[in-house]
């Protein structure tokens, strides 16, 4: 049986594709989640309730992780007690935007130019260090956009700390970049690494809304340098699963973002667009299994669901759309769900993909 700390639509999707390889899975989770509904067991605790953590441990044979803001102390007691993977490192690097961009840069990895902030004070002096534009973003607990304040001149920078609730923060220079690339990884046990093909990725509003996979005109050293990043973090942090990393490109330049210890929103492609998803592929590495292929079938989009459910029958009239809701109930600017599109040739793909954002737009 294989544990998962979370139970949204990552846990649910993990499911999905363990359920055929004769995987069973038991979710822990604070609260009753509808994505899981029907894929296995739930134990209903808080992350840190060491009781029901131990009856993990006891039932587990492997523990892995759906959300990447899971305290991490509990899960270095689980990995004392069964083995948990992706490591309990991954997790505390992923999860302080200071930590993980002073890794990148040990690694090499370029970033944008960043700085610690810990009062208005050191705020001021980054602030004088990197200039304008920049971004202030909290340490810990920002996702899709959520902690950061842009500013653009000193205007906005007074009384800014506070603003953004007094909390550890870094500063970062504003990055001029073409667009928003992600690599996939996925990691065996004896240090096997593959990559998926760099997925071009479109935000609005701070949320993922469309990704192109693979991302049209890739140069094989673009290509190659994103592997290579991949590889250095992979190695470093002794990975095993699936990985992701958020990349700016700017002309040959890839500059690290973040990085997520799991899998990731952009790779929801590979379900159809792959031959095999992340999520199989995280499993076979977390289970010890051979990974399987990366490579994309041909193209492929996703477009993401959110706030309300459009029909299923506008949404699966589009050629080459395949749905994928989460069970979840609609909430403005909630994922509810994904559609992956699939063509033959890239102009077909933006065909589809006009009539797709159509239909999902108007929700
Ligand atoms: P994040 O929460 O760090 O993923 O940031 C959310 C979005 O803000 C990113 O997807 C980018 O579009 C934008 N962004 C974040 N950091 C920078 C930066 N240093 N320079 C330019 N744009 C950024």
């Amino acid at each position: 049986m294989i544990g998962v700390l979370g139970a949204g639509q990552l846990g649910r999707m993990l499911a999905l594709a363990g359920i055929p390889m004769g995987e069973s899975f038991t979710f822990l989770h604070p609260q009753e989640s509808a994505c899981v509904r029907g894929l296995g067991e739930v134990i209903v605790a808080p992350y840190d309730d060491r009781a029901r953590l131990e009856e993990l441990a006891r039932r587990a044979e492997v523990v892995t992780y759906e959300f990447e803001s899971v305290p991490v102390d509990p899960v270095r007691w689980l990995a004392s007690r069964v083995p948990v993977y992706p490591p309990p490192r991954a997790l505390e690097v992923g999860q302080d935007r200071f930590a993980e961009k002073t890794f990148f840069e040990e690694l090499g990895i370029p970033t944008a130019r960043f700085a610690k902030v810990d009062d208005q004070r050191s705020l001021e002096d980054a602030v004088h260090r990197l200039g304008f534009p920049a971004f202030l973003k909290t340490r810990r607990g920002g996702y899709d956009g959520k902690g950061q304040a842009r500013f653009a001149n000193a205007a906005d920078v007074a009384g800014a700390f506070a603003k953004l609730g007094g909390v550890p923060a870094i500063l970062e220079s504003h990055v001029t970049f073409e667009r928003e690339l992600s690599i996939l990884a996925v990691r065996a046990k004896d240090g096997e690494v593959r990559t998926y093909p760099l997925v071009e990725n479109h935000h609005r509003a701070g949320i993922l809304r469309v990704s192109h996979a693979p991302a049209p005109d890739i140069t094989a050293a673009l290509e190659q340098k994103a592997r290579t990043y991949a590889e250095r973090v992979t190695a470093k942090l002794d990975y095993v699963g699936v990985l992701a990393i958020e990349l700016f490109q700017a002309g040959d330049e890839l500059l690290a973002n973040e990085m997520a210890p799991r899998v990731h929103n952009s790779g929801h492609y590979s379900i159809e667009g792959a031959h095999t998803s992340q999520f199989e592929n995280h499993l076979r590495a977390i289970r010890g299994l051979p990974l399987g292929d990366t490579r994309s079938v041909g193209p492929s989009a996703m477009v993401n669901i959110l706030g309300g459910i459009p029909k299923s029958s506008e949404i699966l009239g589009v050629p080459g759309a395949h749905l994928h809701l989460y069970g979840k109930d609609p909430k403005p600017g909630r994922k509810v769900g994904h559609v992956t599109l699939r063509a033959t040739t890239p102009s077909e793909l933006a065909e589809r993909l006009a009539l797709l954002e159509r239909i999902v737009s108007h929700v």
